[in-house]
This record gives C-alpha cells, structure tokens and sequence, in this order.
C-alpha cells in the first residue's frame, strides 16, 4: 500500500513488516473473515471435482504411516476445516477401495501467518473421534466429529514450514496471491515505479505493475521450492489463487470491484476531507474489510479505518445493482506433484 500523499492526520509506516501483520479480520463478528468468506466456500465447492483428481494421483503408504495433509493460508472459519475433511474422507474412501481393512491416522496442519485468527479456528474444530489405525467405518462414518489430528502452524509459507518429505498433501485456496511485501520501489518517491496516491495494482502505471508482477514471481518460485523440499515422495499439491481474464496485470476483474474503483474512491475522498459517514452497502465494504482491514487500520489508525470502510459501504450502496451483475472471480488452479 503507498502511502496516501498530503494530509497530516495520517499514520504512515511505509515499511510495514507484512507478515508480522497480515491476517484476515479474526473473531465472528459481521466484519469478520469467519462470517464474510462464502464466496470463497462456493467457489471452494465448485473446483471440488477437480480437487479429488488431484487426490487420485497421491501414492498411498502402508497405512501404519500416519497420512499428512496441510492446508496453507488456512484462516479462520469454517472453510478451511470443510476442505480439509473433504481430502480426509477421498483418501480414506482409497484406501477402502484399494483393499486395505484400516486406514491410517491421519493428522491435518492448519497453516497460516502469525496474527492469523487460530483461536477461533480451533473453537471451531469439532471434537476428535476415535482415532486410532481404526476400522474403515470409523474413519468415514465419524459425523460431527473429526477424524484427524490437528495443528496449527504460524508461519509464512513462502519459508519452510514442515521437516523435509513429511506431508502428503497440500492445499491452498485464495492465498498465493497475497505477496510478502509491497516492492519497495512503489513505495519510493523518487522511482518512476512509484504507486502515487495509489492503493492497489488497480490503474497501477506500467512500472509499478512490473515491479507487482516481479515480486509475485519470487514469490511463488521460493513457495515452490520449499513445498518441494517438505513434500513426500508421491505427494500432491492442490492450489487455486486469484487469476484475470485480461492480459493486462492493471485489470483485476472482480478483485478489481473489491479492491479497485470503489476503494480507491473511497479512499480518495478519505484522504481529501476526512468528514462524512453512511449506513448501507455493507456487504461489499464488510467483504472488503474482513480480508484488508487489518491491514488499513494498521496504516491509517482504527478510526479513519472505519470511516473509510463506512465510505465505502456508501458509495457501494449506490452501485449495488451494478455490483452484483458485475462481481466475479477468476482463478488459476493448479495440481502438482512430485515423483
Ligand atoms: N484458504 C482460506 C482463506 C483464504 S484468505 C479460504 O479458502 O477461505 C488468505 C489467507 O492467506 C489469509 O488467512 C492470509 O493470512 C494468508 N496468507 C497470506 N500470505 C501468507 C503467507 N505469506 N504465509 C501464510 N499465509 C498467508
């Protein structure tokens, strides 16, 4: 985020240790991750099919070995626990139809930032079943229960996360497109690739995307390697991360309505005459807030944090309609793994 240009009021720490303070906004309540990421269950849902392929490649060990699944960028609420069931039940359904009488032990690591919400998270985690090297029925039969071991793990995932060659598994959904840091040339006054009175990539100039799209390759290429370092041999990576449809890096799509013009807007009228508050809209300002507000309020204070997201909701409101026709996600998935 550069910082906004030109009022005194404004808290700006132009080098904000990202990971230290990045998360999804945690506890329950209407602004939070928990209770504003459906769009990310449905579209969770809708790849599902997609999801059990990849599982079908994964190479079964004995069932002695314990069976390792980590889902990386995890957050906090219900999604991710879904998600993590799903993969336990394919793999136990495999074994069963691959003639073993038991299944293994299974234990699932939930792995996110730091100042990730994992209090509520475990909260939400249903008690453990029986668990043991146990009965195929067990395992898949287990109803309000969980049939693995669970673990959080804080950490970025662009560093090693688990010893070498121990998980089975991994999953992440909607987290790779999140960076390890703003460049800092955005950042920097004096480069041409400064960000001016921007807020996003969103009608970015050509060298601020460059430098974007430089610090996203990085990126994945040190989450690749060190995902290729703890995975078991025969193990499979599932990922699905924001994507466009346009070959212009500026155009964010639907990321684009969320973060883009309506926040920008928002923004800009914070930033020119902090002094206006509204009701309605909130549910693109709460969807907005639940994923940056952590973010926003470590920039600019708590307060013009929620006047901004209060300026939001009513510019929001009064594009509703043309919001809901228009507010779509792409994403890339891809399945990878390693013989
Ligand atoms: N997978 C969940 C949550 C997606 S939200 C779902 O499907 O609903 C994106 C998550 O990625 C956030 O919780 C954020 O904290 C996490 N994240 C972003 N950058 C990360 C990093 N470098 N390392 C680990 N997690 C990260």
């Amino acid at each position: 985020m550069a910082p906004p240009s030109g009022d005194s009021n404004v808290v700006v720490s132009s080098n904000l240790k990202l990971e230290r303070l990045l998360s999804m906004k945690g506890g329950k309540d209407e602004a939070s991750y928990a209770n504003n990421s459906q769009a990310q269950a449905k579209h969770a849902r809708s790849m599902l099919h997609l999801l059990k392929e990849t599982l079908d490649g994964v190479n079964l060990n004995l069932p002695e070995t314990p069976f390792v699944v980590a889902d990386l960028g995890c957050s906090s609420g219900n999604n991710t626990i879904f998600i993590v069931n799903v993969i336990i039940e394919h793999i136990a359904k495999r074994y069963e139809a691959s003639g073993h009488t038991c299944v293994p032990e299974f234990s699932a690591f939930f792995a996110d930032l730091p100042s990730n919400d994992f209090n509520t998270l475990f909260q939400l985690l249903p008690p453990l079943a029986n668990q043991g090297v146990g009965s195929m029925e067990e395992c898949l039969a287990s109803t309000g229960h969980r049939s693995f071991f669970a673990a959080g793990v804080p950490g970025s995932f662009y560093r090693r996360l688990f010893p070498a060659r121990s998980v089975d598994v991994f999953y992440s959904a909607f987290s790779l497109h999140w960076l390890s840091q703003v460049p800092d040339i955005v950042m920097d006054k004096s480069s041409t690739a400064y960000n001016k009175g921007k807020i996003f990539i969103h009608g970015a100039n050509k060298k601020a995307a460059s430098a974007y799209r430089k610090q996203f390759q990085t990126n994945l290429a040190d989450f690749l390697k060190m995902r290729s370092q703890e995975m078991k041999k025969g193990g499979s990576m599932f990922i699905a991360l924001l994507g466009r449809t346009s070959e212009d890096p500026t155009d964010q799509g639907g990321a684009g309505l969320l973060f883009g013009t309506h926040f920008q807007d928002a923004w800009d009228d914070l930033v020119q005459e902090p002094d206006d508050a509204a009701e309605v809209g909130m549910a693109l300002a709460n969807s907005c807030r639940s994923v940056s507000g952590v973010l926003v309020d470590a920039h600019i204070g708590d307060k013009l944090g929620h006047e901004l997201f209060l300026r939001m909701a009513n510019r929001a409101t009064n594009k509703a309609e043309e919001i809901l026709e228009k507010i779509q996600f792409f994403h890339i998935v891809a399945s990878l793994s390693l013989k």
